[in-house]
């Protein structure tokens, strides 16, 4: 393998494991500390842009597209499913984001 796209490859893994330990830092600590979750999200955002990496649907479902906040169902967000996707209202920017999962290619 090209040794660039490899460091590419590498750079990209990296990426993923910083964002599954912000997503694990957020999670833990919105009791507490919302306005860190909010940051670590932000985070996210910006390794998933800069990486062009796809979210886990778990981490997609839990940071609104819109504002980039951390959501947490039944505090600032609600979350329903209807036809294989998941609906999620952000209550913070009132964004509605629907997320399809299971595989299904609707778009
Ligand atoms: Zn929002």
């Amino acid at each position: 393998m090209h040794p660039k796209l490899k460091r590419k490859l590498e750079q990209k893994k990296i990426a993923k494991e910083r964002i599954n330990e912000l997503f694990r830092l957020a999670e833990a600590s919105f009791a507490k500390h919302p306005e860190r979750s909010h940051r670590y999200a932000q985070l996210i955002r910006k390794l998933q842009l800069k990486y062009k990496i796809k979210l886990p649907i778990k981490v997609k479902r839990r940071i609104c597209k819109k504002c980039n906040k951390f959501l947490k169902p039944g505090f600032n967000c609600k979350v329903r499913s209807k036809e294989g996707k998941l609906i999620i209202h952000c209550l913070e920017c009132k964004n509605m984001m629907k997320i399809s999962y299971g595989g299904k290619k609707s778009r």
